[in-house]
C-alpha cells in the first residue's frame, strides 16, 4: 500500500488566498488587519519563523509589525510594549516568538497578551476556553492539523487517535481540539511504557516528539492516517518530521511529509486568527 500525501503547501495556499480575500474585504471597511510579533534575542530559527510569518502576512494583505529586543532586555520593557500593544486599536494580533530567554516568565508574559489578540492561543484563558469546548483562539500548528483532517475528510467522531507528545504548544491542545470533535483520545509522551502498543491500535497518530524518524512503520496500524508534526534539522542540513516517511508511506493510508506538511498550515492558521480578531474588531464598531 502507498498512503495518500496530504499537501500542506497546497492547502496552505487556499487557505491563504481566502484570507487575502477577506482582508481585502477588511481594508475596504477602513480596518486594515495587523499582527505585531515581539522577537526577543537572536536565535537564528527564531529569526527565521519570524520572517516567514511577517513574509504570509504580506502576501495576504495583513499588515505586520515586528519589535525586536536584545536578549538581555529587561523583562520590564517588553512587558510595557505589550500593554501598549494592547491598548492600539490597531494592532489586532499579538505574537511573541518563543522560546523566551530563560531570564523571562513565559507563562506571565503570554498573560500579558489580551485574550482579544491572542493569536497564538497561548494565553490560559484561551487554553481554557478551548478545553471547555467554547470558542477561542486554537494554537495555530494543532489548528493547522485539524484543517488537514477537513480537507482529507477524515472522520474524527469515534476515531482512535494518539498524539504523541505533551507540550503546550502542540500536544495537549492537538488532544483538545480532537475531543471537541468526538475523537477518542491517548497522548503518549517520554513516560509512556508501550508507546508502540498505542500507536499500532490508532486510527490516527500525530506525532509531536522532535526525533527524526522516531515513528516507525512497525508502530503503525495498516491504513491509518499519520500526522508527522516534528521538524528536526538532520546533520547534513536537511529538514525530517519525527515519521520514517519512506517506510510509513508504505503502510499508512494517509500520511503528511516535512517539509511542506504542517508547517505551512500552520503559518495560515496564524493569519486566520488574525482575519478573525480584526472582523471581530470591524463588526463591534460597526464598520
Ligand atoms: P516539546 O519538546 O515541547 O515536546 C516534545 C514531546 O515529545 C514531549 O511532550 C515529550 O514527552 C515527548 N517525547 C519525547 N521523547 C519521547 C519518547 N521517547 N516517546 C514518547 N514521547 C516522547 O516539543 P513541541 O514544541 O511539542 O514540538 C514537537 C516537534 O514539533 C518539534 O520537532 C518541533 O520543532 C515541531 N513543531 C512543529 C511545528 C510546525 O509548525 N510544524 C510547530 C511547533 C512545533
Amino acid at each position: 500500500m502507498s498512503a495518500s500525501v496530504i499537501d500542506g503547501n497546497a492547502l496552505a495556499a487556499r487557505v491563504r488566498g481566502e484570507l487575502a480575500v477577506r482582508a481585502t474585504a477588511l481594508a475596504a471597511r477602513g480596518v486594515q488587519p495587523c499582527l505585531a510579533v515581539i522577537l526577543v534575542g537572536n536565535d537564528p530559527a527564531s529569526a527565521v519563523y519570524v520572517r516567514n510569518k511577517m513574509a504570509a502576512c504580506e502576501k495576504a494583505g495583513i499588515r505586520s509589525l515586528k519589535l525586536e529586543y536584545p536578549g538581555d532586555i529587561d523583562p520590564v520593557v517588553v512587558m510595557a510594549k505589550l500593554a501598549e500593544l494592547n491598548a492600539d486599536a490597531s494592532v489586532h494580533g499579538i505574537l511573541v516568538q518563543l522560546p523566551l530567554p530563560s531570564r523571562f516568565d513565559e507563562g506571565a508574559v503570554l498573560e500579558a497578551i489580551s485574550v482579544a489578540k491572542d493569536v497564538d492561543g497561548f494565553h490560559a484563558e484561551n487554553v481554557g476556553r478551548l478545553s471547555q469546548g467554547q470558542d477561542a483562539f486554537s494554537p495555530c500548528t494543532p489548528h493547522g492539523v485539524m484543517k488537514m483532517f477537513e480537507a482529507a475528510q477524515l472522520r474524527l467522531a469515534g476515531a482512535e487517535v494518539v498524539v504523541i507528545g505533551r507540550s503546550n504548544i502542540v500536544g495537549k491542545p492537538m488532544a483538545m481540539l480532537l475531543i471537541n470533535a468526538g475523537a477518542t483520545v491517548t497522548i503518549c509522551h517520554s513516560r509512556t511504557r508501550d508507546l508502540a502498543f498505542h500507536t499500532r491500535r490508532a486510527d490516527i497518530v500525530v506525532a509531536a516528539v522532535g526525533k527524526p524518524r522516531f515513528l516507525t512503520a512497525d508502530m503503525v496500524k495498516p491504513g491509518a492516517a499519520v500526522i508527522d508534526v516534528g521538524i528536526n534539522r538532520l546533520p547534513d542540513g536537511k529538514l525530517c518530521g519525527d515519521v520514517d516517511f519512506a517506510a510509513v508511506s508504505e503502510v499508512a493510508g494517509l500520511i503528511t511529509p516535512v517539509p511542506g506538511g504542517v508547517g505551512p498550515m500552520t503559518i495560515a492558521m496564524l493569519l486566520e486568527n488574525t482575519v478573525i480578531a480584526a472582523e471581530r474588531v470591524a463588526r463591534e464598531a460597526g464598520q
